[in-house]
């Protein structure tokens, strides 16, 4: 069986790791981040919001993956020290319904 099928975040762990949408975007705006990973970080939130929050560790990992794929080294420090949560669930995020891998 896929290890995909044998996991998912249970709704404990996506709420002790979560943030709202308002409460993001004002992060988001403090911090010294490029514009394009800025504006992915946003796209994620609003396609991805669950009863009014946004899970960080998904968030995380999606934006690491981004910052590394757009070659934006400064915006991958700067994500890997101010969220302080895991980085996804066991090698996995959430992006819609899609179970992504987290890349190495
Ligand atoms: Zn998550």
């Amino acid at each position: 069986m896929q290890k995909s099928l044998l996991y998912f975040p249970t709704s404990k762990e996506y709420y002790e790791d979560s943030i709202s949408l308002y409460s993001l975007q004002n992060m988001i705006q403090s911090l010294p981040l490029s514009i394009p990973l800025s504006r992915e970080i946003i796209l994620f939130s609003r396609r991805n919001i669950m009863r009014g929050q946004v899970c960080l560790r998904c968030l995380k990992a999606y934006t690491l993956s981004k910052a590394k794929n757009l070659d934006l080294p400064e915006d991958f420090e700067i994500i890997s020290r101010i969220f302080k949560c895991e980085t996804g669930h066991n090698d996995y995020y959430l992006d819609k319904e899609d179970l992504e891998p987290i890349p190495e």
